[in-house]
């Protein structure tokens, strides 16, 4: 059996365009780090193909040389974006500084050296190397929100394509007579043509897995927010509730539950329409935002009515969150409205170790009622 170089990276790259047009056209909408895992794929590709093309001019001349400096540009900016896609999909800030460091230094170089083969070789097949270890290292590193095992296939793929990488830059650099040419039949050219496929399909898998995981966990979060405020949505308000209020009566620290009602909003939607009241409904959970610290945890509880939780927070300490919110409104909210907006409010303390969150909610609903009968804009209860 014979099996030739050129035909296995031909294959390979012809695979690699396949994925570099399909996935964008098949994935649809995608979010940020998908954009960049596309990007990143679209780069490599055109990268093999400079390569390959390269590989059919006058070797050592100009068209050479532009074709194959270009190609290497592609190849390592291209890793470079996957590294960015890779550091989102683990849920980190997105830099990449090294790898794209890395890609510059590597181009520049190769361009500068190309008319010295060892020196060409050996430098791009070792930044190739040291960019993939980034890739792996960071990888490795433990993700900030929880990824599923798609990150183990691609560090399996890069530590394959590092081996052989590394491989064929020391025989080119060192051992040149062996490696003479970008197809030369030597064995170690072989496995690295073997393993470009094997990777490329690994590395189809990883990404679609990684973007599925991307998916269900904005589908989640969604799933606790509420889509106009972006406050929590009762549901999920209720869970933390739970789990703060047990924690609250273990460690004997007091707790208050603050009950909000917008006041006369249904005339406000009626008066100014309902862009008018979104607004203000986005206005007032943006200025709970402002004044909640560490602890308060609010959302939107249903239609104009809101809940903060107050851990470690005693009357005067909830008494005290509600003066700083209509501070907030009246300083910074209602001068960008051109109507007024007051709330009324109910507060319930954590009265026993053997309250709960929906008897706690009843007596801030109590004193809220009271509130709006005693004219609005007032907060009782406590
Ligand atoms: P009160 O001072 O007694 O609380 O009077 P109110 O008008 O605020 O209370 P009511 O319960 O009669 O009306 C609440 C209104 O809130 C009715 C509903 O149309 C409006 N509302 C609920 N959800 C939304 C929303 O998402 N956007 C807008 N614009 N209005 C909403
Ligand atoms: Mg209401
Ligand atoms: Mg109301």
């Amino acid at each position: 059996m014979h099996i030739d170089v050129s035909t296995l990276l031909i294959a390979m790259t012809l695979n690699m365009l396949t994925m570099a047009v399909a996935l964008p056209y098949f994935m649809g909408q995608v979010n940020r780090p998908a954009r960049w895992a596309q990007a990143g794929i679209v780069l490599q590709t055109v990268g093999w193909v400079l390569l390959l093309l390269s590989n059919v001019c006058a070797p050592g001349g100009w068209a050479d040389r532009v074709l194959s400096t270009l190609s290497m540009a592609c190849i390592a900016g291209g890793m470079a974006f996957n590294a960015v896609a890779f550091d989102l999909w683990c849920g980190r800030r997105a830099t990449a500084r090294a790898p794209a460091v890395i890609a510059v230094l590597l181009t520049l170089g190769y361009g500068a050296g190309f008319s010295n083969y060892a020196f060409r070789v050996g430098w791009a097949n070792g930044l190739l190397t040291v960019q993939m270890a980034l890739l792996v290292a960071a990888l490795c590193r433990r993700p900030r929100v929880p990824v599923g095992r798609w990150r183990w296939l691609l560090v399996i793929s890069l530590l394959a394509q590092m081996v052989v990488t590394a491989w064929r830059g020391v025989l080119g650099a060192f051992y040149t007579a062996d490696f003479p040419h970008f197809f030369a039949p030597h064995v170690v050219n072989l496995v690295f043509a073997l393993v470009a496929n094997v990777t490329v399909v690994l590395s189809l898998a990883a990404i679609l897995l990684a973007h599925r995981d991307e998916a269900a966990r904005e589908l989640e979060r969604l799933a606790t927010v509420d889509g106009l405020t972006a406050a929590l949505n009762r549901r999920a308000w209720l869970a933390q509730a739970g789990i703060d209020l047990a924690a609250g009566v273990r460690q004997r620290r007091p707790m208050g539950v603050l009950m909000l009602d917008l006041d006369h909003f249904k005339q406000l939607n009626d008066t100014r329409g309902h862009a008018a009241g979104d607004l203000a409904l986005q206005r007032f959970a943006a200025a709970l935002r402002s004044v909640s610290r560490a602890g308060d945890v609010f959302c939107r509880y249903g239609g104009e009515e809101f809940c903060v939780l107050l851990n470690s927070a005693d009357l005067a300490a909830v008494q005290a969150y509600d003066r700083r919110l209509r501070g907030w409104l009246a300083e910074h909210v209602i001068p960008a409205l051109d109507f007024d907006l007051s709330y009324s409010a109910g507060i319930a303390m954590r009265l026993s170790d053997a309250d709960t969150i929906e008897a706690m909610l009843r007596r801030a609903d109590t004193a809220l009622y009271l509130a709006k009968a005693r004219g609005r804009g007032c907060t009782l209860g406590g």
